[in-house]
């Protein structure tokens, strides 16, 4: 059975809720604060290892005391942190939100994330049947390398290439599963598109996008489900009739359940039916790491 190695960021979510967000140069009392573990690196290192994948995370936090609690954390969830690195040289990465009036603001300082460097992940001991998976929250050389090195021992490279920002052709060559949702996808193919735009559109989109003729690209398209185009395969998945509660971390459980599958050696259609009913059970449930299932969680809803 092969591992999941996640490449990845490491956030510290500090969520502040008043009734009315502040205008400039205003203050507002709010209610609450909550302190939330967050990053796509680690959402998704914990989705896989909750659903019993053996789960590395490689990425670096700061030596403060986010840092602290998100390595206690990370551990907690079983989740190997052989190549995870503490740096004085900047804070752990910390997102900023205000939710108010069932509406947020954001804002995020990547930090220690920032700093997650080609020799973080030279070092990782990738085998044949291993899964190496990587978001854009850590610089996008290091996923070159990563990936680099992942092809050349023979395991099996997942970008989830979120939040969007242009990448070169060479490092999506490096990509054997794409994960991604339709605003990403349109972002990367240079064309508009939207959650109501039609199956039939996505997959042409995604048609072109496709690098190789041997990847995969899944379109996550939120209670629609996925589409998918494998080599020159093209299925959907749809999406599970579900009461939504909190969507935060539906497509990092969505990455993380099926690097789990394809770690286990399960065929990409039954991986990605089983990925989208594990994230349609973490969208009825509050938070992102929280929100996680658990393998007989999903079993049960697929039984
Ligand atoms: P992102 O948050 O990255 O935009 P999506 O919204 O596409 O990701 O959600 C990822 C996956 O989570 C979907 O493909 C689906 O499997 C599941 N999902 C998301 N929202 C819902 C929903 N309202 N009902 C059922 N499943 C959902």
């Amino acid at each position: 059975m092969g591992r999941v190695f996640v490449a990845g960021s490491i956030n510290m979510d500090v969520v502040a809720t008043a009734d009315r967000h502040p205008k400039v140069g205003e203050t507002v009392a709010g209610k609450q604060v909550l302190y939330f573990p967050g990053g796509k690196g680690a959402n998704q290192a914990v989705a896989a290892s909750r659903l019993g994948a053996q789960t590395t995370l490689i990425g670096r936090l700061g030596k403060d005391s986010f840092g602290a609690e998100l390595k206690a954390f990370l551990a907690d969830q079983g989740i190997d942190l052989g190549y995870l690195q503490e740096t004085a040289e900047a804070h752990t990465g910390t997102a900023i939100i205000t939710v108010a009036a069932s509406d947020n603001t954001i804002v995020v300082i990547p930090g220690s994330n920032a700093l997650v460097a080609a020799d973080d992940v030279r070092v990782v001991p990738l085998l044949k049947g291993d899964v190496a998976v990587s978001q854009f929250e850590i610089p996008l050389p290091t996923i070159a390398v990563f990936f680099q090195r992942a092809r050349e021992a023979g395991a099996t490279t997942v970008l989830n290439p979120a939040p969007a920002q242009t990448m070169s052709r060479e490092l999506l060559a490096l990509v054997d599963v794409l994960v991604l949702n339709e605003t990403e996808l349109g972002f990367l193919a240079g064309v508009e598109l939207s959650e109501d735009d039609s199956a039939a559109r996505i997959i042409e989109v995604a048609r072109r996008l496709q690098a190789r003729a041997d990847q995969t690209i899944c379109v996550t398209l939120g209670k629609r489900g996925v589409l998918a185009r494998a080599g020159s395969e093209e299925f959907a998945v749809p999406g599970r009739a579900v009461k939504a509660v909190d969507t935060t971390g539906a497509g990092d459980c969505f990455v993380g359940a099926l690097a789990a599958q394809l770690a286990d050696g399960v065929a990409l259609r039954t991986a990605l039916t089983f990925a989208n009913a594990a994230a349609s059970i973490s969208v009825q449930r509050m938070g992102a790491g929280p929100s996680m299932p658990t393998a007989a969680e999903v079993a049960a809803v697929l039984n």
